[in-house]
Protein backbone atom coordinates (compact mmCIF):
# COMPACT_ATOMS: atom_id res chain seq x y z
CA UNK A 1 0.00 0.00 0.00
CA UNK A 2 1.30 3.64 -0.54
CA UNK A 3 -1.47 5.41 1.70
CA UNK A 4 0.18 7.79 4.75
CA UNK A 5 -1.24 8.37 7.67
CA UNK A 6 0.02 11.78 7.86
CA UNK A 7 0.26 14.39 5.40
CA UNK A 8 3.47 15.62 7.21
CA UNK A 9 5.12 12.32 6.42
CA UNK A 10 3.69 12.53 2.50
CA UNK A 11 5.12 16.12 2.35
CA UNK A 12 8.33 14.67 3.77
CA UNK A 13 8.27 12.76 0.67
CA UNK A 14 8.47 15.85 -1.81
CA UNK A 15 10.67 18.12 0.55
CA UNK A 16 13.39 15.35 1.19
CA UNK A 17 15.79 16.72 -0.51
CA UNK A 18 15.23 20.11 1.16
CA UNK A 19 15.13 18.74 4.49
CA UNK A 20 11.38 17.64 5.22
CA UNK A 21 8.58 19.55 6.85
CA UNK A 22 9.01 23.04 8.66
CA UNK A 23 6.62 23.49 11.74
CA UNK A 24 6.00 26.65 12.62
CA UNK A 25 6.16 27.34 16.81
CA UNK A 26 2.88 27.37 18.30
CA UNK A 27 4.44 30.01 21.18
CA UNK A 28 5.19 32.64 18.46
CA UNK A 29 1.58 32.52 16.33
CA UNK A 30 1.45 36.05 17.82
CA UNK A 31 4.18 37.61 16.16
CA UNK A 32 3.07 38.01 13.13
CA UNK A 33 6.49 39.55 12.07
CA UNK A 34 8.11 36.47 12.84
CA UNK A 35 8.39 33.55 9.90
CA UNK A 36 6.17 31.50 12.56
CA UNK A 37 3.60 33.93 13.04
CA UNK A 38 3.48 34.57 9.71
CA UNK A 39 2.82 30.71 9.12
CA UNK A 40 0.59 29.99 11.25
CA UNK A 41 -1.52 33.59 10.79
CA UNK A 42 -1.64 33.08 6.89
CA UNK A 43 -2.67 28.52 7.49
CA UNK A 44 -5.52 29.87 9.65
CA UNK A 45 -6.92 32.04 7.43
CA UNK A 46 -6.61 30.05 4.81
CA UNK A 47 -7.77 26.65 6.03
CA UNK A 48 -11.16 29.15 7.53
CA UNK A 49 -11.42 29.55 3.18
CA UNK A 50 -11.06 25.91 2.42
CA UNK A 51 -13.71 25.31 5.28
CA UNK A 52 -16.36 27.40 3.94
CA UNK A 53 -15.51 26.36 0.24
CA UNK A 54 -16.30 22.64 1.12
CA UNK A 55 -19.27 23.43 2.95
CA UNK A 56 -20.88 25.80 0.17
CA UNK A 57 -19.91 23.47 -2.70
CA UNK A 58 -21.31 20.57 -0.75
CA UNK A 59 -17.33 18.56 -1.26
CA UNK A 60 -17.52 17.84 2.43
CA UNK A 61 -14.96 14.87 1.29
CA UNK A 62 -12.69 17.29 0.23
CA UNK A 63 -9.88 17.62 2.83
CA UNK A 64 -7.10 20.06 2.60
CA UNK A 65 -4.03 19.97 4.36
CA UNK A 66 -1.73 23.61 4.35
CA UNK A 67 2.09 22.64 5.33
CA UNK A 68 5.17 24.30 5.32
CA UNK A 69 8.55 22.77 3.85
CA UNK A 70 11.98 23.65 4.49
CA UNK A 71 12.54 24.88 0.59
CA UNK A 72 14.81 28.35 0.32
CA UNK A 73 13.04 29.06 -2.76
CA UNK A 74 9.92 31.39 -3.12
CA UNK A 75 7.91 28.30 -4.37
CA UNK A 76 4.96 27.06 -3.46
CA UNK A 77 2.73 23.68 -4.62
CA UNK A 78 -0.43 21.53 -4.74
CA UNK A 79 -1.12 17.53 -4.91
CA UNK A 80 -3.36 15.25 -4.34
CA UNK A 81 -2.81 12.11 -2.24
CA UNK A 82 -1.58 9.56 -4.03
CA UNK A 83 -4.18 6.67 -3.35
CA UNK A 84 -6.97 9.96 -2.65
CA UNK A 85 -8.05 12.09 -4.67
CA UNK A 86 -10.03 13.93 -2.31
CA UNK A 87 -7.08 14.52 -0.36
CA UNK A 88 -4.69 17.11 -1.08
CA UNK A 89 -1.98 19.32 0.35
CA UNK A 90 -1.20 22.83 -0.49
CA UNK A 91 2.73 23.50 0.63
CA UNK A 92 4.59 26.73 1.15
CA UNK A 93 8.08 26.97 0.80
CA UNK A 94 9.60 28.33 4.57
CA UNK A 95 11.56 30.47 1.46
CA UNK A 96 8.61 32.06 0.86
CA UNK A 97 7.82 33.28 4.10
CA UNK A 98 11.50 34.56 4.89
CA UNK A 99 12.38 36.03 1.74
CA UNK A 100 9.17 38.03 1.50
CA UNK A 101 9.86 39.00 5.15
CA UNK A 102 13.19 40.09 3.83
CA UNK A 103 12.12 41.91 1.31
CA UNK A 104 8.78 43.73 2.46
CA UNK A 105 10.08 44.81 5.32
CA UNK A 106 12.29 47.17 3.49
CA UNK A 107 12.77 51.03 3.18
CA UNK A 108 12.94 50.78 -0.47
CA UNK A 109 9.62 48.88 0.06
CA UNK A 110 7.33 50.97 2.78
CA UNK A 111 9.02 54.23 0.72
CA UNK A 112 7.86 52.77 -2.65
CA UNK A 113 3.95 52.20 -1.00
CA UNK A 114 4.33 55.80 0.21
CA UNK A 115 4.93 57.35 -2.74
CA UNK A 116 2.78 55.44 -4.89
CA UNK A 117 -0.36 55.62 -1.96
CA UNK A 118 -1.12 58.90 -0.64
CA UNK A 119 -3.53 57.08 2.36
CA UNK A 120 -0.73 54.91 2.68
CA UNK A 121 1.93 57.54 3.68
CA UNK A 122 0.78 58.65 7.42
CA UNK A 123 0.81 54.32 8.11
CA UNK A 124 3.64 52.64 9.82
CA UNK A 125 6.85 51.08 8.28
CA UNK A 126 5.75 47.81 9.96
CA UNK A 127 2.17 47.94 9.09
CA UNK A 128 2.56 48.89 5.30
CA UNK A 129 5.03 45.48 5.47
CA UNK A 130 2.81 43.60 7.10
CA UNK A 131 -0.13 44.14 3.95
CA UNK A 132 3.01 43.44 1.24
CA UNK A 133 3.47 40.21 2.99
CA UNK A 134 -0.02 39.31 3.60
CA UNK A 135 -1.39 39.86 0.15
CA UNK A 136 1.54 38.22 -1.39
CA UNK A 137 1.57 35.27 0.68
CA UNK A 138 -2.26 35.05 0.09
CA UNK A 139 -1.90 35.12 -3.52
CA UNK A 140 0.21 32.40 -3.08
CA UNK A 141 -1.89 30.40 -1.09
CA UNK A 142 -4.80 31.31 -3.09
CA UNK A 143 -2.59 30.19 -6.31
CA UNK A 144 -2.09 26.51 -4.86
CA UNK A 145 -5.66 26.35 -3.72
CA UNK A 146 -7.16 27.04 -6.78
CA UNK A 147 -5.10 24.15 -8.45
CA UNK A 148 -6.96 22.16 -6.07
CA UNK A 149 -10.56 23.26 -6.51
CA UNK A 150 -10.43 23.66 -10.47
CA UNK A 151 -8.89 19.70 -10.63
CA UNK A 152 -5.71 21.06 -12.20
CA UNK A 153 -3.76 17.79 -11.01
CA UNK A 154 -6.27 15.02 -12.32
CA UNK A 155 -6.47 17.17 -15.79
CA UNK A 156 -3.19 17.07 -16.19
CA UNK A 157 -2.66 13.12 -15.47
CA UNK A 158 -5.88 12.62 -17.83
CA UNK A 159 -4.74 10.96 -21.55
CA UNK A 160 -8.47 12.31 -22.90
CA UNK A 161 -6.89 14.80 -26.23
CA UNK A 162 -8.51 17.70 -26.32
CA UNK A 163 -10.17 18.88 -29.57
CA UNK A 164 -11.33 22.19 -27.79
CA UNK A 165 -7.51 23.25 -27.51
CA UNK A 166 -5.62 24.47 -30.63
CA UNK A 167 -3.05 22.19 -30.01
CA UNK A 168 -3.03 20.23 -27.09
CA UNK A 169 0.88 18.77 -25.09
CA UNK A 170 1.97 18.55 -21.57
CA UNK A 171 3.33 21.64 -21.51
CA UNK A 172 0.69 23.90 -22.79
CA UNK A 173 -1.55 22.48 -20.43
CA UNK A 174 0.78 23.22 -17.58
CA UNK A 175 0.98 26.73 -18.67
CA UNK A 176 -3.24 27.00 -18.94
CA UNK A 177 -3.43 25.63 -15.46
CA UNK A 178 -0.79 28.16 -13.95
CA UNK A 179 -3.14 31.17 -15.91
CA UNK A 180 -6.13 29.28 -15.04
CA UNK A 181 -4.38 29.46 -11.31
CA UNK A 182 -3.12 32.74 -11.73
CA UNK A 183 -7.11 34.12 -12.46
CA UNK A 184 -8.73 32.59 -9.70
CA UNK A 185 -6.28 33.91 -7.05
CA UNK A 186 -6.60 37.33 -8.40
CA UNK A 187 -10.60 36.82 -7.76
CA UNK A 188 -9.72 35.47 -4.70
CA UNK A 189 -7.46 38.38 -3.42
CA UNK A 190 -9.84 40.84 -4.17
CA UNK A 191 -12.36 39.36 -1.59
CA UNK A 192 -9.08 39.53 0.90
CA UNK A 193 -8.49 43.35 0.30
CA UNK A 194 -11.93 43.95 0.68
CA UNK A 195 -12.19 42.07 4.15
CA UNK A 196 -8.68 43.80 5.52
CA UNK A 197 -10.10 47.30 4.25
CA UNK A 198 -13.40 46.57 6.33
CA UNK A 199 -11.38 46.26 9.39
CA UNK A 200 -8.81 48.58 8.69
CA UNK A 201 -10.37 51.42 6.50
CA UNK A 202 -11.49 53.24 9.01
CA UNK A 203 -9.65 52.22 11.93
CA UNK A 204 -8.03 55.96 11.90
CA UNK A 205 -10.92 57.86 10.60
CA UNK A 206 -9.76 57.83 6.87
CA UNK A 207 -11.88 57.09 3.59
CA UNK A 208 -12.57 52.75 3.53
CA UNK A 209 -13.31 53.30 -0.43
CA UNK A 210 -9.78 54.81 -1.21
CA UNK A 211 -8.24 52.78 0.98
CA UNK A 212 -9.43 49.66 -0.72
CA UNK A 213 -8.66 51.15 -4.17
CA UNK A 214 -5.32 51.91 -2.30
CA UNK A 215 -5.01 48.25 -0.55
CA UNK A 216 -5.60 46.61 -4.44
CA UNK A 217 -2.58 48.82 -6.08
CA UNK A 218 -0.51 47.51 -3.03
CA UNK A 219 -1.79 43.77 -3.68
CA UNK A 220 -0.76 44.30 -7.52
CA UNK A 221 2.46 45.85 -6.27
CA UNK A 222 3.46 42.78 -4.02
CA UNK A 223 2.11 40.16 -6.60
CA UNK A 224 4.46 41.35 -9.45
CA UNK A 225 7.63 41.34 -7.12
CA UNK A 226 6.59 37.66 -6.38
CA UNK A 227 6.24 36.98 -10.10
CA UNK A 228 9.31 38.68 -10.72
CA UNK A 229 11.48 37.04 -7.84
CA UNK A 230 9.75 33.39 -8.99
CA UNK A 231 11.05 33.98 -13.12
CA UNK A 232 14.46 34.94 -12.10
CA UNK A 233 14.67 31.54 -9.73
CA UNK A 234 12.99 29.47 -11.94
CA UNK A 235 14.52 28.27 -15.07
CA UNK A 236 11.37 26.34 -16.18
CA UNK A 237 9.34 29.33 -15.95
CA UNK A 238 9.81 30.47 -19.18
CA UNK A 239 7.68 27.44 -20.46
CA UNK A 240 5.49 26.62 -17.60
CA UNK A 241 4.18 29.92 -16.42
CA UNK A 242 2.77 32.96 -18.47
CA UNK A 243 5.65 35.94 -18.13
CA UNK A 244 5.66 38.17 -15.06
CA UNK A 245 3.93 41.01 -17.22
CA UNK A 246 1.24 38.54 -18.19
CA UNK A 247 0.42 36.93 -15.01
CA UNK A 248 0.31 40.62 -13.54
CA UNK A 249 -1.97 41.72 -15.85
CA UNK A 250 -4.12 38.82 -15.37
CA UNK A 251 -4.16 39.23 -11.35
CA UNK A 252 -4.61 42.61 -12.35
CA UNK A 253 -7.57 42.37 -14.25
CA UNK A 254 -9.50 39.82 -12.03
CA UNK A 255 -8.69 42.31 -8.89
CA UNK A 256 -10.41 45.25 -10.86
CA UNK A 257 -13.49 43.01 -11.68
CA UNK A 258 -14.13 41.76 -8.19
CA UNK A 259 -13.95 45.51 -6.91
CA UNK A 260 -15.89 46.54 -9.32
CA UNK A 261 -18.92 44.20 -7.77
CA UNK A 262 -17.72 44.56 -4.22
CA UNK A 263 -17.52 48.47 -4.79
CA UNK A 264 -18.36 49.93 -8.08
CA UNK A 265 -16.39 52.70 -8.99
CA UNK A 266 -13.53 52.41 -6.60
CA UNK A 267 -10.88 51.52 -8.48
CA UNK A 268 -9.76 51.65 -12.76
CA UNK A 269 -7.39 48.90 -13.91
CA UNK A 270 -5.50 52.00 -14.49
CA UNK A 271 -4.86 51.85 -10.74
CA UNK A 272 -3.81 48.54 -10.85
CA UNK A 273 -1.17 48.97 -13.70
CA UNK A 274 0.66 51.44 -11.53
CA UNK A 275 0.65 49.06 -9.04
CA UNK A 276 2.72 47.07 -11.70
CA UNK A 277 4.69 50.02 -12.28
CA UNK A 278 5.68 50.62 -9.41
CA UNK A 279 6.82 47.12 -8.28
CA UNK A 280 8.53 47.46 -11.78
CA UNK A 281 11.17 50.43 -10.25
CA UNK A 282 10.95 48.93 -6.99
CA UNK A 283 12.52 45.51 -8.29
CA UNK A 284 15.27 47.36 -10.24
CA UNK A 285 16.49 49.29 -7.10
CA UNK A 286 16.13 45.82 -4.83
CA UNK A 287 18.52 44.22 -7.55
CA UNK A 288 16.12 42.06 -8.74
CA UNK A 289 17.49 41.12 -12.24
CA UNK A 290 15.78 42.53 -14.83
CA UNK A 291 13.07 40.35 -16.70
CA UNK A 292 14.26 39.24 -20.08
CA UNK A 293 10.47 40.33 -21.36
CA UNK A 294 10.02 43.58 -23.55
CA UNK A 295 6.22 44.19 -22.28
CA UNK A 296 4.61 44.95 -25.38
CA UNK A 297 6.24 41.98 -27.21
CA UNK A 298 5.38 39.95 -24.50
CA UNK A 299 1.58 40.88 -24.75
CA UNK A 300 1.28 40.29 -28.25
CA UNK A 301 2.77 37.10 -28.28
CA UNK A 302 0.90 35.32 -25.04
CA UNK A 303 -2.82 36.72 -25.78
CA UNK A 304 -3.25 35.14 -29.53
CA UNK A 305 -1.39 32.17 -28.37
CA UNK A 306 -3.42 31.53 -25.11
CA UNK A 307 -6.41 33.49 -24.35
CA UNK A 308 -9.02 31.56 -26.30
CA UNK A 309 -8.01 28.32 -24.49
CA UNK A 310 -7.78 30.35 -21.14
CA UNK A 311 -11.50 31.63 -21.38
CA UNK A 312 -12.24 28.09 -21.83
CA UNK A 313 -10.94 26.56 -19.15
CA UNK A 314 -14.39 25.67 -17.04
CA UNK A 315 -15.72 23.74 -19.77
CA UNK A 316 -12.14 21.53 -20.23
CA UNK A 317 -11.88 20.99 -16.20
CA UNK A 318 -15.20 19.69 -16.29
CA UNK A 319 -15.32 16.68 -13.99
CA UNK A 320 -11.41 16.82 -13.23
CA UNK A 321 -12.53 19.30 -10.15
CA UNK A 322 -13.34 17.56 -7.30
CA UNK A 323 -16.02 20.19 -7.12
CA UNK A 324 -17.41 18.68 -10.30
CA UNK A 325 -21.25 19.29 -9.79
CA UNK A 326 -20.23 23.26 -9.17
CA UNK A 327 -18.38 23.08 -12.87
CA UNK A 328 -20.91 20.93 -14.15
CA UNK A 329 -23.63 23.71 -13.13
CA UNK A 330 -21.99 26.87 -14.82
CA UNK A 331 -21.48 24.76 -18.35
CA UNK A 332 -18.34 26.51 -18.61
CA UNK A 333 -19.11 30.11 -17.85
CA UNK A 334 -15.89 31.33 -16.86
CA UNK A 335 -17.31 34.63 -14.78
CA UNK A 336 -20.22 32.40 -13.19
CA UNK A 337 -17.87 30.12 -11.68
CA UNK A 338 -15.48 32.34 -10.63
CA UNK A 339 -18.13 34.57 -8.83
CA UNK A 340 -19.21 31.42 -7.36
CA UNK A 341 -15.89 31.17 -5.78
CA UNK A 342 -16.36 34.51 -5.01
CA UNK A 343 -19.30 34.13 -3.22
CA UNK A 344 -17.60 30.66 -1.17
CA UNK A 345 -15.04 32.86 0.12
CA UNK A 346 -17.37 35.83 1.44
CA UNK A 347 -19.37 33.05 3.34
CA UNK A 348 -16.23 31.51 4.31
CA UNK A 349 -15.59 34.86 6.13
CA UNK A 350 -15.13 35.00 9.62
ZN1 LIG B 1 0.96 26.82 -9.94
Amino acid sequence: MFGFASPFKYAFEYAREDGGVFRPKRARSRNVDSVDGLAIQIRRIALSQINGIRAKAKCTALRVYIIFVNDGDVNGFACAFRNDPHRHIVAVSRGALSTLQHIFYSAECTDAVRNLLPNFARRSDVEISRFLVASALWWLCYHELAHVFRGHQSFLNSKVKLRAFSSDTPARRRHLCEADADTVAGRMLACEMSRLADIFGNLDGGDASLFLKELAVLATLATHIVFRIFDQSHKDSIVNYPPPPIRSMIVSVQLQEQLSDIAPGTSSFADMLSGIGGAESLAEQLGILPGKYDFHSVVKAWIPTYMDDLARMSTILGDNSPCSKLNRRNEGKFEAFVNDMVEMIFYARF
